[in-house]
């Protein structure tokens, strides 16, 4: 772990703080921690020295352009990608860099890939049932007994995520809308303490991604959830910190005003 000092020194570019403005979370509570973390693949530096802090319950956006890592930056944290050097922690003292997938998803890190991952054959209710109870065969999970809390958690996070009317209705006749959904209830029902979300928007109508913003807001607070998107009119409306990321790096952090503002994100990202 390095000092606090160091952090600032490698901190991006931070917005002055506004009294409106999410404030910068401290190293002290935060939950992910990632300092100086590169990672290579044949040498092409995917992610180059990145630092990110996130704050315990904090909602983030992560925006920068194709190819920014992004994606490779969730797959550090989940631990798909092993990092060629930099620090990666959960909590203060847990080093994700030494633990595989399983274990990181069990500490309660949750992951919502780009694209949907639902089982399509399923009805809604029965892929939030297989995510209640954990890793087992399809089958034998689903002949498996539902406790009277697992079904009312499952009624529960059905209305969250406005499917509790098609419920019965196989998740490959669900929109890819309604799929993304469905993906972030079976997140939901582990109870992660971390969602990672991957372009939750993309490809959504606007109607869509208005209720998909909804569902955000509703959730944050309780947990800490990093989300990292393109659509810029949906960034603005979750109001979070965001942070852009560039070749690699973070080149500036703050509110949406800040960053939209930010010279250098203007050059490389935005455009005028
Ligand atoms: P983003 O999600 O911001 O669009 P990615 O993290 O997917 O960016 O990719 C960052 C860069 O790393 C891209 O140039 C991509 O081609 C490269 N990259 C990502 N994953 C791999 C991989 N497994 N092997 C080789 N190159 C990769
Ligand atoms: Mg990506």
């Amino acid at each position: 772990m390095i000092a606090a000092g160091l952090v600032q020194a490698s901190a991006p570019d931070v917005a002055e703080v506004r009294s409106d403005a999410p404030s910068n979370p401290s190293v002290a509570d935060s939950i992910l921690y990632l300092d100086g973390v590169t990672v290579t693949f044949d040498g092409f530096r995917a992610l180059n020295n990145l630092s990110l802090v996130v704050g315990r319950g904090e909602l983030r956006t992560i925006i920068g352009p194709n190819g920014a890592g992004k994606t490779t930056m969730m797959d550090v944290i989940t631990g798909k990608t092993k990092p060629d050097s930099g620090e990666v922690l959960f909590g203060s003292d847990i080093d994700l860099t030494q633990l595989d997938e399983t274990a990181i998803a069990n500490l309660g890190i949750g992951r919502k890939f780009q694209k949907p991952t639902v089982f399509e054959k399923l009805t809604a209710s029965e892929n939030l049932e297989l995510a209640i109870k954990g890793k087992r065969s399809v089958w034998r999970t689903l002949f498996t007994a539902l406790r009277s809390d697992q079904r009312d958690r499952i009624t529960e996070v059905l209305d969250l995520i406005g499917l509790a009317a098609r419920r019965k209705e196989v998740a490959g006749s669900l929109s890819h809308g309604q799929k993304q959904w469905l993906e972030i209830g079976m997140l939901l029902i582990q109870d992660q303490q971390i969602l990672l979300l991957d372009e939750p928007v993309a490809g959504m109508t606007d109607r869509e991604t208005r209720q998909t913003t909804d569902l955000i807001l509703g959730l944050a607070g309780s947990r800490t959830l990093v989300v990292v998107e393109h659509d810029m009119e949906f960034v603005r409306n979750l109001g979070a910190r965001v942070t852009v990321l560039h070749e690699g790096a973070a080149i500036a952090e703050g509110s949406v005003d800040h960053v939209q503002n930010h010279p250098r994100v203007i050059e490389v990202y935005l455009g005028r």
